[in-house]
């Protein structure tokens, strides 16, 4: 994958002021996604970074997690699990909360979603705090896979989310902002 090919992808995700409120810069991928050079870069560029990983479950996180997460896990001929909001998955979940700036969020996953032999990729679409992927991250762990990576499309270096993980676990993003 070039270089100049991810820069494309960068130079058209839409940054939008202040939403969802005051003082956020909101990295807005749907530009990227209905671009179709775009997304064919983005689904060949993830593909790339784990195709002789061995990977056999992609965990995506709501919503935006659901897009290039599903299309990883075809890629690599690997299942797709979605980690969602509390309240929607239909059977049996396992369920973590975590703090975020104000209050608290649950996510959940099928109980039987993950088993001792996965190796699995948990990806979602963008890497700010960190703090929605380190409680899927441990959510994931609680069901011993053999190894978890984790991926984003890109991260706000700024707000250095990766520094909360585990040393051990490698991060992987295609671009910064
Ligand atoms: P965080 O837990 O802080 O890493 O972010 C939680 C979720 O919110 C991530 O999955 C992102 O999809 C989204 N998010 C947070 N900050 C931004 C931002 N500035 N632009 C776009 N999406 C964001």
């Amino acid at each position: 994958m070039e270089k100049k090919d991810l820069e494309r992808v960068k130079s058209v995700v839409r940054n939008i002021p202040n939403f969802p409120k005051e003082g956020i810069q909101f990295k807005d991928l749907t530009t990227a996604f209905k671009d179709p050079k775009a997304l064919r870069i983005m689904a060949d560029a993830l593909a790339e970074l784990y195709r002789d990983k061995g990977v056999t479950k992609v965990v995506g996180i709501e919503a935006r997690g659901f897009i290039c997460g599903s299309i990883l896990a075809a890629e690599l001929g690997a299942g797709f699990v979605p980690l969602r909001k509390p309240g929607k998955l239909p059977a049996v979940t396992l369920k973590k909360s975590y703090a975020k700036e104000y209050g608290t969020d649950t996510i959940e996953i099928h109980q039987d979603a993950i088993t001792p032999d996965d190796v699995v990729v948990i990806h979602d679409d963008l890497l700010a705090t960190g703090g929605t992927m380190l409680a899927a991250y441990e959510l994931v762990k609680t069901m011993n896979p053999k190894k978890i990576y984790v991926n984003f499309i890109c991260e706000l270096s700024e707000l250095n989310g990766r520094a909360d993980f585990p040393d051990d676990v490698e991060i992987t993003t295609l671009f910064n902002f």
